[in-house]
Order: structure tokens, then sequence, then C-alpha cells
């Protein structure tokens, strides 16, 4: 089968022919319809050597959607013919954190020795940007029949990661409230309309890209800025809850510095910001600062409801899997609005 693979270190990943792999035990295997781009595949192939304990070659692709359509012997075979997403954290099932439906917060996925520990499908085991993927039991996988297959891996990271971060904070979301959403990219898109769902009462969007600042209007959004300083700025009494998708030295401080007494911060993006947290350092009494990783399964399962009832618009652009270096490339340069979703040859 064809895969997109990373084979060194800092460098492009390449499409490669592969074996087509077979489940054992309780894997399942999925035939892929759909996987989506994300940033942090990015991440990833830039990384030094030894910054990650994942394997090489490894195939890429945490957004993955598709059938499944071979169940090893000790599986359930109710599961081949459904149509799935795949749940991109491997969580141990048995930690405190994954008891309390925390998976992504599994205390054996943290660092080891300082080097990224493999997470899921795409991070450290082989993932999803190929004909087929494994899994490896039927708790990572969320049943998605009534949504188009490319609407629905997106929702595996920028729709869970997304409303995860949003719905952490719904006891501050009402018809009052203030909220503030930085980055209308892949995930802040998302966060836009689940703000809107949950009943969010003014909602402020800031992207540097105009065609992003047009989306996030189309969305919803009740303002829309260039950047986070002007928008807070305007905001009077400061937001409730900020959501910062751009995670940025631009972003982070002027946005916790937007907070209203009791607001929250929720920094999602990693891009180099930095705050200083303290009692005594002039921010609204009260604050909140979080910084969310990714979502558990039950999330997922929500946002994949909320698709299903159409109330979540997913902004996908689809290109073949034969492109995805030049693709990828794209995404490098800030080209793709939305998310960008690679579909296998039929
Ligand atoms: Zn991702
Ligand atoms: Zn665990």
């Amino acid at each position: 089968m064809l895969a997109v693979q990373l084979t060194a270190w800092g460098a492009e990943p390449e499409l490669r022919e592969i074996p087509l792999p077979r489940p054992r035990g309780e894997e399942l295997l999925i035939q892929v319809a759909a996987a989506g781009l994300c940033r942090s595949d990015l991440h990833v192939m830039d990384a030094a050597a030894g910054s990650f304990d994942y394997p090489l070659p490894l195939t890429l692709g945490h957004e993955v959607a598709g059938t499944v359509v071979e169940a090893g012997p000790a599986a359930d075979h109710d599961w081949i013919g459904e149509q799935v997403v795949v749940h991109g954290i491997w969580g141990c099932g048995g930690c405190r954190n994954c008891l309390r439906g925390r998976e992504n917060y599994c205390l054996r996925l943290r660092p080891r020795d300082g080097r990224g520990a493999p997470i899921g499908n795409g991070l450290g085991y082989p993932g999803g940007l190929a004909e087929a993927v494994l899994v490896p039991a039927a708790r990572f996988l969320v049943r998605s029949a009534g949504v188009d297959p490319v609407h629905c891996a997106p929702l595996a990271d920028a729709g869970l990661t997304a409303y995860h971060a949003v719905r952490e904070h719904r006891d501050l979301i009402d018809a009052q409230s203030v909220c503030l959403v930085i980055g209308v990219g892949g995930l802040g898109h998302f966060a836009l309309q689940i703000l809107r769902a949950f009943g969010a009462g003014q909602i402020v969007a800031v992207d540097t890209r105009a065609e992003a600042r047009e989306m996030a209007r189309r969305l919803g959004a009740d303002a829309v800025f260039e950047d986070a300083a002007a928008a807070a700025g305007a905001l009077g009494e400061g937001a409730d809850l900020i959501l910062d998708f751009a995670g940025a030295p631009s972003t982070v401080a002027p946005a916790a510095a937007a907070l209203a007494p009791g607001g929250r911060l929720s920094v999602v993006g990693s891009a180099g910001g930095r705050i200083t947290a303290g009692k005594d350092v002039g921010l609204a009494a009260g604050w909140g600062i979080s910084a969310p990783f990714w979502g558990p399964r039950a999330d997922l399962a929500a946002v994949v409801e909320m698709a299903r009832r159409g109330a979540l618009h997913v902004t996908a652009q689809t290109y073949p899997l034969t492109a995805a270096v030049e693709v990828y490339r794209q995404l490098r340069s800030g080209g793709i609005t939305g998310r960008a979703v690679l579909v296998p040859p039929p």
C-alpha cells in the first residue's frame, strides 16, 4: 500500500510502497478514507534525532477516518464495516487519568528521558497517511456514520482539541460571556462554532490573515481584529475566556492582560509565547491559565455528534494522498485555509 513516511529526522516525508498490515490480537484494520495534515507533523519532521522516541520510518497522520475492514482474532468482529474516526491518543486504559476518562493525560504517555513518548497513530506508531492503518483496540475508535470522512478526519485532532479546550471552561460560557479566539486556522475555526453552540454571548476573533478573518465572520464572530493587542484594547471590561491557538510571544501576554476578573486563558498553540504567573503580576483577580493537550475520547464522540447533526461546519481542502509532500510544503508556508485533508486512491 502507499504510505507517507518520515524516513529521516529533519527531512521531508516520502511517499513509499509498504506491505499492507494484518491485524493480530485485538487489533483492527482501518481502510483509510481521509486523513488530515497537522502542524504538529511539521514539528515532528523538523525535530532533531533523539527528540522523539519514535522509530523510523514512521507513517505520519493522526487525523484519520475510514472503515473497519478486518479484525484480529481477539477483536470484536462487530466493528467490521463500521465507519469510524480514530482517537489518536492511545492511553494505557488503566492509570488514574485514563480511568477518569482523561486519556489525553495518561500517565504513561509522558516524555521519557526528555524524549517525546509514542502517543498514537502517526505519532510514534504507524499513522493514517496511508491506504490502511492498524489500531490496537476498539476503544480507540469512535463511530462516525453519517459524517463525510473528509469532514470527519479533522475532528480527530483539530476538532477534538478545540472542543476540549472550550468544554473545559463551559462554566464560563453563557449569553453574557465575552470570548476571544486568537488564531482562526484549523483549530480556531472549530472553536468559534463550538463557542456559538455552547451559547457564548460575544465572540471576538483575531487572525493576521485577511482570509481567516473573513472565515471568522462567516462562522459567527461578532468582531474581528488583525492582532491580539488591538482586540484586547477593544474588549472593554475584558474577556471571560480567551483561547489562544497561536501561543506566540505576540499573543499570550496581551491575552493574559485582557482577562476580565475571574477570566481564564487557555493556551492551545505552542509558538513560544511566555507569561509570568503569580498573584501580584497585575493580572485580573481570579485569573486562570490552562494549557490543554488534545482531548479525551468522550470529547471526540461529542464533536463527531455535533458534525452529524450539522452543528459544525468543517472547512477542508482535499488533495490526493500522492500530493502529500507538496501539501505539507503549503501548510508550512501558511497557504492552507481550514484543514488540508488527503484522500487515498480509490
Ligand atoms: Zn495534530
Ligand atoms: Zn493511562
